[in-house]
């Protein structure tokens, strides 16, 4: 095992000191050599460390360089020193992050993380947190918080009656809502299509002077952060138009929310704490592994009455907070132990400089493509830069080509 783990860091070693030479966009010969991976399921078993130099000589060429520095594609994030070796740590643990029982060092850096979180990003100290593999789980979660809520109001137990014959809920998104709020909400018997849409500006923000009448069976998912435009819903306005109507605000703040630690980006969230309930991702701007979200529920009894399992003799309860009554999950490894490490190495100072430094690489980003006479699109409030090379078609083949080159 030791050889096998000291082999195993060199060759990560040998790939990461590599990323920045490399094409970002692996090439068609890469693509096609995994084919050699492939092959009828071996008879018999052969040495771990074969596997690996397998894995490694076909796999590490085949691999996107998104956790370098040239990757520009989606929103996604690469991955902080003490992220991954915390990481490699925590493989070798092998812990099931469910409960106390099972792994008080997974339990205790989920209570810890949950307090640092909810502090740097100014949402109400007593909220409930579940630690989920992505946004679209975390706006998974936080939609069963909210049905489970509005349903309770008018008598209704949805986790034990279900959603057959279930007083309506309505749902009203933005015009630009994420495609994986849509998701969450056929998953949760919501209905992608019974949504009422508000139209957006011309930066794909929400326009609050659009909304319709909001009341106590309504839930409005409301974006910080446009995936396209970086641009934030006013959450001032609908939040008080929903507090004063009963209606309950669920934020998709993936990227944006981590905006909140800057002085300079804070004011774009203004309002957001007012929210019942926030979906936050962590494998994009605190660049730890995947997979890796937080869901976020003011009154964290929504959050447990939705996803809490029934009783079952054998798994018994601790005290205090039971990681799995928080997530739709109940075996998962502990993905907190990287968000832990991310936030104690970079401290909040750390933190802030990160997301400050990734958005003057946004304007300059853009100051640079529209000196060489191209256009952008979008204003670059944060850290996404929407740029077109003129026709769709120029455009579009601008970029196939950029990839091809392969230096970003
Ligand atoms: C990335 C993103 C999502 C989806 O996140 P996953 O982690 O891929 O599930 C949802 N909403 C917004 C605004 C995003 O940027």
């Amino acid at each position: 095992m030791k050889e096998l783990l000291a082999e195993t860091a060199a060759r990560a070693a040998r790939y990461v000191a590599a990323i920045g030479d490399r094409k970002v966009l692996p090439g068609p010969e890469d693509i096609a050599r995994l084919d050699s991976l492939s092959g009828p399921l071996p008879e018999n078993p052969c040495e771990p460390a074969e596997v690996l130099a397998l894995l490694d000589d076909v796999g590490s060429p085949a691999t996107v360089a998104t956790a370098g520095g040239r990757y520009f594609g989606f929103v996604i994030g690469g991955i902080l020193p003490a992220a991954l070796a915390t990481n490699w740590l925590a493989g070798a643990w092998d812990q099931n992050a469910a409960m106390q029982i099972m792994s008080p060092v997974g339990a205790k850096v989920e209570d810890i993380v949950r307090e640092w979180t909810l502090d740097l990003l100014g949402l109400p100290s007593t909220s409930g947190v579940g630690f989920v593999t992505c946004t679209t789980m975390a706006n998974f979660s936080g939609l069963a918080a909210a049905r489970s809520a509005l349903l309770q109001r008018v008598g209704w137990n949805v986790e034990e009656d279900g959603m057959f014959e279930a007083p309506p809920i309505r749902v009203v998104v933005g015009q630009e809502v994420h495609v994986s709020v849509l998701k969450a909400l056929s998953m949760v018997g919501l209905g992608r299509s019974r949504v009422i849409t508000v139209p957006a500006d011309a930066q794909g923000r929400m326009r609050a002077d659009a909304l319709p009448v909001l009341d106590g069976h309504t839930i409005v998912c409301m974006q910080a952060g446009n995936v396209n435009t970086g641009a934030f819903d006013p959450a001032k306005e609908i939040c008080a138009r929903a507090q004063q109507e009963g209606a309950w605000v669920h934020v998709d703040g993936a990227f944006g929310l981590w905006g909140a630690v800057s002085p300079q980006y804070a004011p774009l969230l203004d309002g957001v704490s007012a929210a019942d309930s926030w979906a936050i991702d962590c494998h994009k701007w605190l660049n730890v592994p995947y997979d890796s979200g937080m869901v976020v529920v003011r009154d964290p009894e929504h959050l447990r009455r939705a996803l809490a399992a029934g009783s079952a003799a054998y798994l018994a309860q601790g005290a205090g907070r039971e990681p799995w009554q928080y997530t739709p999950d109940s075996s998962r490894r502990a993905r907190g132990i990287e968000l832990w490490a991310a936030m104690r190495s970079l401290g909040r100072s750390g933190l802030r400089e990160m997301i400050e430094h990734n958005c003057r690489q946004a304007k300059l980003f853009a100051e640079r493509l529209r000196t060489a006479g191209f256009a952008v699109l979008n204003d670059v409030v944060l850290n996404q830069v929407l740029v077109s090379f003129g026709s769709p078609e120029h455009t579009r083949r601008v970029i196939a080509e950029i990839q091809a080159d392969g230096t970003c």
